[in-house]
């Protein structure tokens, strides 16, 4: 979808200007590269389970086995799948303002993968793991386990990703808000504004004055607090955005 010229222009005008940048990015910017959200991928031989069984402490403790191999398959699919225009966009757009922060909801390394540096992954990371009991940090952790390996001091091992039921990050949490503080402008995308505290993030900005611009094939629950909505695949309209800067 190509954006009217009107709304986009205006956007292209706050990033000229802006000093500061927050981006805020969720699981449709990770769908357009051919990740199922979470819920999607709930299918076939998954479709009997609930993300309480299989992304909490408490499923991870009844039946870890089957919390490895579903952490296995998505991070197998994340694999396989490539940064979509629109990853490479943010990429490029954090070498063209003077501050610019990233934090997404997304566990899958696609932002980094694409080039942006200092990405805060508030929720995690699918390719990075630690014990269950004491957070030790593990590497080079194979695909294919059919059950979690053991951590040195006897624990086992769980991806490094926020289950439900669990805190995010505090010390990731608190450099997102500040940033989101310090913003004049800030980009919404790909993300219904409904998973808490990071949905809280924009209405931040927003209070300490920041403008913001939603980027969404639809209208969410966020479109009516946000200055501008452009409609549209972040594929589509983050190389617009990029294009009108330069
Ligand atoms: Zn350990």
């Amino acid at each position: 979808m190509k954006q009217t010229g009107a709304a986009l222009g205006l956007a292209v005008e706050w990033l000229k200007n802006c000093k500061s940048l927050f981006v805020l990015t969720g699981a449709g910017v990770s769908k357009e590269s051919g990740i199922p959200t979470f819920r999607d991928a709930l299918e076939g031989l998954w479709a009997n389970y609930n993300p309480e069984q299989l992304a909490t402490p408490e499923g991870f403790r009844k039946n870890p086995s089957l919390v490895w191999q579903w952490y296995d398959s998505r991070r197998q699919k994340v694999k396989d799948v490539v940064p979509n225009p629109g990853h490479f966009a943010l990429a490029e757009l954090q070498k063209m303002v003077p501050e610019f922060f990233l934090c997404t909801q997304n566990v899958d390394g696609l932002h980094i993968r694409a080039g942006s540096s200092d990405v805060v992954e508030i929720h995690g990371s699918i390719s990075r793991f630690k014990c269950f009991d004491n957070g030790h940090v593990q590497t080079e952790v194979p695909y294919d386990l059919k059950d979690p390996p053991l951590c040195e001091c006897g624990s086992l091992v769980r991806p490094d990703v926020v289950w439900f039921n669990e805190p995010m990050p505090e010390k990731l949490l608190k450099q997102s808000f500040t940033a989101a503080e310090k913003a004049d402008v800030a980009l919404v995308v790909g993300t219904s504004g409904l998973v808490y505290p990071a949905a809280s993030l924009p209405f931040h900005a927003k209070q300490s004055g920041a403008k913001i611009i939603e980027v969404n094939p639809n209208r969410t629950e966020l479109t009516d607090s946000c200055d501008l909505f452009l409609a549209g695949p972040s594929g589509e309209v983050l190389p617009q955005l990029v294009e009108g800067l330069k």
